[in-house]
């Protein structure tokens, strides 16, 4: 059945971020044929829904408005909504993001309708669409289809694959006109924490370290192995909570949500609560100076072996593999 699917694209310091085209591919399936409509909200995005449509949107609605420079719930939900109200979809598509998990519940509270979040896989079985999640911490998965109504969903990133890139297709660019009133908090500046390289939820590769790096400084060995494969560094809470590094980077029940292609992890015993935020991963590493540590249960390969000596070398094979491919 072809449905019409809107997908929130997205953006951040200026660039669509990678969930957004994995979204389309999702409404692409979603669509069955139908069409899928790329909505962009905020300042100065016109530029991006080329971009969008590039990656499958069949057309894209912008709503523009100064109001909208910095995301607040409020008043993405009043776009959102204005842009649901014109074009009545039959889907919507997020990603399952901090944004996605924030405004998703709120729009699908204001429409009365269901949600499934943090989808990792749509299948068409027996003529139903079948959207599966992990639940209880990634051991085990549930599997959900719509029997009538909206089909709203956000996705996990780094789960669906989203279209090649075709930079020959073109789509009808409208903008809407949305009043934004009443706004109940104001973001005057948003202020980063420093943070080098890849975007730890989107990342192909993570090096994450434990308690066993044992210093900020033994962070050090993992940054540059990161650096090598393009990938970014995460960390488990045991290493947050000793002051090796910032909270930002953990990755957990408590933490981030992450499925790299490559997770290394290294001197993390692997405890349950660390397991949900990465098992996952599709390979994983882990290298541990303990054979019986847990993570070597969900490894894919195992080293056993000091952290300060393995970590070294496999940034020095990698360099050699890497610069000769
Ligand atoms: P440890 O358990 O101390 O393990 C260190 C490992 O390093 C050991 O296996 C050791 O053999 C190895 N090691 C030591 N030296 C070396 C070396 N030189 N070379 C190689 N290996 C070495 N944890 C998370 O990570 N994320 C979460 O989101 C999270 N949420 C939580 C929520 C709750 C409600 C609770 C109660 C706990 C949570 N935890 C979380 C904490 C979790 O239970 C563990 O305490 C934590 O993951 C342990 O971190 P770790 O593996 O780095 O440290």
């Amino acid at each position: 059945m072809a449905r019409k699917v809107l997908v929130l694209g997205e953006v951040r310091d200026g660039f669509l971020r990678n969930v957004s085209f994995e979204a389309i591919g999702a409404a692409k399936q979603v669509a069955d044929g139908g069409k899928v409509v790329g909505v962009l909200i905020g300042e100065r995005i016109q530029t991006l829904s080329n971009e969008f449509i590039q990656y499958g949107a069949d057309r894209v609605v912008t709503v523009e408005n100064d109001k909208l420079s910095q995301y607040t719930s409020d008043g993405f939900a009043q776009a959102l909504l204005a842009v649901i109200d014109q074009e009545k979809p039959d889907g919507i598509i997020f990603g399952h993001t901090a944004l996605g998990k924030d405004l998703a519940p709120l729009i699908a509270g204001k429409l009365g309708s269901g949600l499934i979040s943090d989808v990792t896989t749509i299948e068409e079985t027996g003529g139903n669409l079948v959207f599966i999640r992990p639940i209880y911490s990634g051991k085990a998965f549930e599997k959900k289809i719509v029997t009538n109504g909206l089909i709203f969903a956000t996705i996990r990133p780094n789960n669906i694959q989203p279209l090649a890139k075709d930079e020959s297709r073109s789509g009808e660019i409208t903008s809407l006109s949305v009043d934004i009133k009443d706004l109940r908090t104001i973001i005057k500046d948003v202020v980063r924490k420093a943070s080098e390289g890849v975007d730890l939820s989107e990342a192909k590769v993570i090096v994450a370290g434990g308690r066993g790096v044992k210093s900020k400084e033994g962070f050090e060995p993992l940054k540059e192995l990161a650096k090598v494969l393009g990938g970014a560094v995460g960390a488990s809470r045991g290493a947050c909570d000793a002051d090796y590094c910032d909270y930002s980077l953990q990755i957990g029940q408590t933490g981030k949500v992450v499925t790299p292609d490559l997770y290394i992890a290294c001197g993390i015993s692997g405890a349950i609560q660390h397991l949900a935020g990465m098992s996952n991963s599709k390979v994983i590493v882990a290298i541990n100076k303990d054979p019986e540590a847990n993570i070597f249960q969900v490894a894919d390969y195992g080293i056993v072996g000091d952290l300060f000596e393995v970590v070294p070398l496999l940034t020095q094979e990698f360099k050699k593999v890497l610069v000769s491919v």
